[in-house]
């Protein structure tokens, strides 16, 4: 109801997938005989054997680290990932990630509970011995039929660590090969590291391909389900929302979010400052000023003297999103200071400034997570671009925004300042440069028509 734009329908077929992961996440979720079995098969160390039957419960268990945009990002990867292989999706509860949210599964919980017998989980990295890319390269898995043990027959480990993380090597981005998702699906237990939305990869394995479409007959919007269906701030971040929302941003014509990712050693920029202006005023998105108004004092009766009829059908409500409190304040004068040249009022406000990124701390992410929210409930968004954060804004908003380019020239001020994103969907920053057909790099892009780089990391992929 916060939303004045509805968001896109989901399909029949992703309904009822949804329902079915919903039904396997209570059959063999915490506290079901399935799961305690699953553990015990974990702590013994031995698979089940080389193929599991469909009765048997499998597992994915998201590790969260890094800011709040990547956590998001990489739990609706997850998620997807785990809807297409029939996986239970654990997320690890650490980083706050079980004090935002509500449980989006009903009478189970998605969170790993404590006593998870892989205790150093959160530890794992690019040289954890039983990561996918290791295993494969000291040839504990194998996915063919060379050397002394056929694929098919090998005794698979209980649980592989699959390491997306930034450093994946070559063979830890076999991931997104149908072969190796031939191999992975038979390991009962799946522990998964990555700060990236994956998922333009998953749509590069053949083997996902028709599921996908089905799921998704517009492949732009994705992650906008995904994120609708699964994260919904608790009740102390809904109240954040709502209550920002009934005081600053409820009442104007129209609401315009500016989400200004800068970092906690970054001085204030004019330079910036000037690439948000130019940006909103020359997309049509904020006023210009009024030309006589910046220049000379205004003769009485002249236009700018004159009243709107109705200030509040004319009114602007500007969220603006930062660390540093700089931006906003200087917005606001600029606004206050003069009369727009359309008559507009603009009201310019921002929820909070921390300064810097502050790690585990509670009260942080909770306005980290209700301004994410914010974004998304406005009728107009401004992001910076590589930014994730802006990324899940858009995202849950449904909508393309406005990205603010990162300067390639020092600080100068990009030409244009802006450009509107391309489709709604995050981009995938770190994506594997090999083609699984061919063994070979290749441009994805060429082959796939709804996959194009990233407007605002060139060598990202986005779905579109
Ligand atoms: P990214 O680094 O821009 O991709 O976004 P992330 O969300 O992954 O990490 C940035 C983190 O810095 C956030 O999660 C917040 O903790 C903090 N942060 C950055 N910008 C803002 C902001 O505008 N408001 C708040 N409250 N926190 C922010």
């Amino acid at each position: 109801m916060y939303r004045r734009r509805p968001g896109k329908q989901p399909s029949s077929h992703l309904v009822s997938k949804l329902r079915q992961q919903e039904a396997l996440q209570r059959r063999c979720g915490p506290g079901t005989m399935a799961y305690s079995h699953a553990l015990e098969q974990l702590k013994s160390g031995k698979s089940s054997g080389n193929t599991i039957a469909a009765q048997d419960c499998k597992y994915l268990v998201s590790i969260s680290y890094r800011g709040l945009g990547n956590r998001i990002l990489a739990t609706a990867s997850a998620f997807l990932y785990a809807m297409l292989t029939g996986r239970v999706l654990l997320v690890d509860p650490s980083n706050e990630m079980g004090e935002l949210f509500c449980e989006p599964f009903p009478d189970t919980s998605w969170l790993l509970p404590p006593g998870f017998p892989l205790e150093s989980y959160t530890n794992f990295s690019i040289s954890t011995a039983e990561s996918y890319g290791n295993m494969l390269r000291n040839k504990v898995i194998r996915t063919d039929a060379a050397g002394d043990v056929p694929a098919a027959s090998q005794q698979l480990p209980a649980f592989s660590y699959v390491h997306l993380d930034h450093d994946a090597t070559e063979q830890d981005n076999l991931f997104f090969c149908d072969e190796d998702q031939r191999v992975l699906r038979n390991i009962s237990w799946l522990v998964m590291r990555t700060d990236s939305y994956i998922v333009p990869g998953l749509f590069l394995d053949k083997g996902f391909q028709d599921e996908l479409a089905r799921l998704f007959p517009e492949p732009d919007t994705v992650f906008h389900h995904i994120s609708r269906y699964l994260f919904h701030p608790n009740n102390h971040v809904w109240g954040l929302v709502t209550r920002y929302y009934d005081a600053y941003l409820a009442t104007a014509r129209q609401s315009v979010g500016i989400q200004v990712r800068v970092f906690g050693s970054q001085p204030n920029s004019p330079e910036l400052l000037e690439q948000i202006t130019k940006c909103t005023q020359k997309q049509g998105l904020l006023p210009e000023l009024l030309a006589a108004d910046l220049q000379a004092p205004t003769p009485r009766g002249s236009p700018a003297a004159v009243r709107p009829a109705s200030r509040a059908a004319k009114s602007k409500a500007v969220m603006v999103t930062c660390l540093k409190p700089w931006y906003y304040e200087e917005l606001k004068s600029m606004y206050w200071e003069h009369a727009t040249a359309s008559g507009e009022v603009v009201a310019v406000h921002q929820p909070s400034h921390e300064e810097y990124q502050h790690f585990g701390a509670r009260s942080h992410d909770h306005k980290a997570c209700a301004e994410i929210y914010l974004l998304s409930l406005t009728d107009v968004l401004v992001t910076t671009g590589r930014s994730t954060f802006g990324y899940v804004a858009q995202g849950l908003a449904g909508v393309r925004p406005w990205v603010m380019y990162k300067p390639t020239n020092g600080s100068a001020v990009p030409d244009p300042p802006c450009g509107r994103d391309v489709s709604m969907e995050p981009c995938f920053h770190m994506p594997p440069s090999y083609d699984c057909r061919l063994k070979k790099w290749r441009d994805p892009t060429k082959d796939v028509p709804y996959i194009q780089h990233c407007d605002d990391a060139f060598w990202g992929l986005k779905l579109v």
